[in-house]
C-alpha cells in the first residue's frame, strides 16, 4: 500500500466519529512502517486496551476501520483461526471484534463481528510461508504466498463492505 500521514489515517477511517478518530493513538512504530511491503496496517491502540484499527487500500484509497475487542478471551489450550489472514494459533492469541457500521446504522447501535488475530498483525502473517506449503520448492512457496495475501484483501474488503453497508442484506433490492 502507498505510505499515509498520520492525518490521511485519522481521515480515512470510515465508522467512527471525527473526534474519536482524533483521539486514537497510531503504532508506536508508525515513523518506521515498510509501507510498500504491506498489505495492511493494524494495531491496537496502546492507550486504549480494546480498540483496533484496520487500515488498507482499495481501489488506490485508504479505507480505515475502528474496531473494538471483546473483553473476553478465549483458551489458550484450544485452537482458533483468524477469518482474516486464517492463520491458525491457540485461541487466546485471537479475539473477537466488533466493528460499529457506517452512517446511520451505526448510529442504532449495529455492529458486525469477527474473529481476528488479536494483535491484528495479519499482514505480516500472511507473509509467512504456509505449514503446508514448506515442504514445497522455493517458488512454490513463493506462489502460496502470493495467494495468501490476495485471500487476505478480498476478506478484508469483504469485511468492509459489511460495515459500509447501509441496510441490512434482507431489505436490500436484488434486480
Ligand atoms: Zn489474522
Amino acid at each position: 500500500m502507498h505510505a499515509l500521514t498520520e492525518a490521511a489515517v485519522r481521515r480515512c477511517l470510515v465508522n467512527c466519529s471525527r473526534s474519536e478518530a482524533a483521539a486514537l493513538t497510531l503504532p508506536r512504530n508508525f515513523a518506521e512502517l515498510d509501507w510498500p511491503a504491506m498489505d495492511l496496517l493494524g494495531w491496537r491502540d496502546p492507550k486504549a486496551e480494546l480498540r483496533g484499527y484496520l487500515v488498507h487500500e482499495q481501489d488506490g484509497r485508504p479505507v480505515g476501520l475502528a474496531l473494538r475487542a471483546a473483553e473476553t478471551r478465549m483458551s489458550a489450550r484450544r485452537s482458533a483461526m483468524c477469518l482474516l489472514c486464517h492463520t491458525v494459533q491457540s485461541a487466546d492469541g485471537i479475539s473477537l471484534f466488533t466493528a460499529r457500521r457506517a452512517g446511520e446504522p451505526g448510529r442504532h447501535g449495529n455492529t458486525v463481528g469477527t474473529y481476528i488475530c488479536a494483535d491484528l498483525r495479519c499482514a505480516g502473517r500472511v507473509r509467512a510461508v504456509p505449514p503446508s506449503a514448506q515442504h514445497l520448492p522455493e517458488e512454490l512457496q513463493q506462489l502460496a504466498v502470493v495467494e495468501q495475501r490476495a485471500a487476505l484483501v478480498t476478506r478484508l474488503a469483504r469485511f468492509t463492505a459489511d460495515v459500509l453497508r447501509e441496510r441490512a442484506p434482507e431489505t436490500t433490492m436484488v434486480r
